[in-house]
């Protein structure tokens, strides 16, 4: 028997916004032995075995953990933001399709991010449209910078514009290299401090950039508890309230955007779960597991149930409450 409905009650669903997908289609042309638009099997993390489960085998486990719906994404080694952007919008397409038929096939298990050709803004725009109106996704999962550039560059205006015109939800997630790559690549820094770093980067950058003033309804998700930015607040308000000449165009401290964003539960002590409670608000996290990374949140549903740091409000919000209100699920 699956247990599926061990953790489930009437209060609604657990919707899991951070867990990835290696396209079939890609595995199966790599797996061959055959080039993937470029990509090989080296790509996709194929070591791990999870990696290449169908659908099928996908939905039994988010039975035996507790997780209702997915909201699927590819892994980021599809972004390939530095290819041709003819390429990368043919990469992005594919994975899209892909997404949106495991939603089709499935649409009350899975709901679906896709990824974009970021470097060409038309070709993206182009892409988000049709995932969006004609495919059934979502939204976009999208790295903390693009080539180097962050989103407060005047480059990525006609992107903002358009994802806040679909109503798009998006995942910021970061990619190799993460800005602590350029200093060292041992010790898997690149990941456990770079991504952190990157994602705090976003934030700022996004604040200051003046984006999520001029687009007040954008839902953006910082992947990984916000990196970070709980911890970073501090020091950032103390920035703006020194150097008033560097504040772009903020119109209040970092902090008071907090609100502005959402946050998965990518953590992994009740240390740093409270601590992002407190400093973020539980109606502005999200339950994520970064399934099935290696360095995802094993048990993470059993675990929220069961903390003894959250009061039963702040539990709820984390596991159904603040998804339910972003995707309008009951
Ligand atoms: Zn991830």
């Amino acid at each position: 028997m699956p247990e599926r409905g061990r953790w489930l009650t009437d209060r609604g669903k657990v919707i899991d916004v951070h867990a990835h997908v290696t396209p079939q289609r890609f595995q199966e042309v790599v797996l061959a032995g055959d080039h993937w638009h470029g990509m090989t099997a080296d790509d996709g993390e194929l070591d791990n075995l999870v990696n290449r489960w169908k659908p099928e085998r996908r939905i039994e486990e988010m039975d035996r953990i507790g997780v209702d719906v997915q909201v699927v994404s590819p892994t980021d080694v599809f972004y390939q933001y530095d290819r041709e952007p003819e390429t990368t919008a043919r990469i992005a397409a594919e994975c899209n399709e892909e997404v949106a038929e495991m939603v089709r096939d499935h649409p009350d298990r899975f709901m679906g991010l896709g990824t974009l050709p970021m470097q060409d803004i038309e070709l993206a725009k182009a892409e988000m449209a049709r995932a969006i109106e004609e495919l059934g996704l979502i939204g976009f999962m999208i790295n903390d910078h693009v080539n180097n550039l962050t989103y407060d560059h005047e480059v990525f205006d006609e992107f903002w514009a358009g994802i806040h015109e679909l109503g798009a939800f998006i995942l910021i997630h970061q990619f190799d290299p993460t800005v602590v790559t350029y200093r060292t690549r041992d010790y898997f820094l690149l990941n456990s401090i770079g991504n952190l770093v990157d994602r705090t980067l976003s934030f700022a950058t996004l604040v200051y950039g003046g984006v999520m003033d001029k687009y007040p309804g954008l839902r953006v998700c910082l992947a990984h508890a916000g990196g970070y930015v709980p911890y970073a607040l501090d020091r950032l308000d103390q920035g703006w309230e020194m150097w008033p000449g560097d504040r772009g165009k903020s119109r209040d401290r970092p902090s008071t955007y907090v609100d502005r964003f959402y946050y998965d539960t990518v953590t992994f002590t009740d240390r740093n779960l409270r601590f992002m409670v407190d400093v973020l608000g539980s109606d502005r996290i999200v339950f994520g597991t970064d399934w099935p990374a290696p360095m995802q949140v094993f048990g993470a549903v059993e675990r929220l149930e069961t903390t003894q740091v959250l009061s039963e409000s702040e539990r709820e919000d984390l596991l159904r409450g603040t998804a339910a209100r972003i995707f309008q699920a009951k």
